[in-house]
């Protein structure tokens, strides 16, 4: 299955190409890690969001689009040397 994606897309409209079972996947994450600032409103860490649902997609040995599309919406790092927090738990990054 390909999917083509234009280069300017926002990030929103990208996530709502993303397979149902990544978005319940990235709404669960940053529930669980949400940082409510008054400035920002309710947001969690992109770096590490990113590190989970790669991690996820690979377990579930899911499209390379998918993992295309993850690249796109957060185009930084995908955690922190290695690691990542979930719910104040640090985890290893796991790569193929
Ligand atoms: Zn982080």
């Amino acid at each position: 299955m390909t999917k083509k994606l234009t280069s300017n897309a926002n990030a929103t409209v990208l996530i709502g190409e993303l397979p149902l079972f990544l978005r319940e996947k990235m709404a669960e994450f940053i529930e669980r890690n949400k940082i409510i600032s008054k400035k920002t409103g309710s947001h969690c860490c992109t770096w590490c969001l990113k590190a989970h649902l790669l991690e996820k997609a690979r377990e579930k040995g899911m499209d390379s689009w998918a993992i295309e599309l993850i690249e796109q919406i957060f185009p930084g790092n995908a955690g922190h040397n290695g690691y990542y927090m979930d719910s104040e738990e640090v985890k290893k990054i796991i790569l193929d």
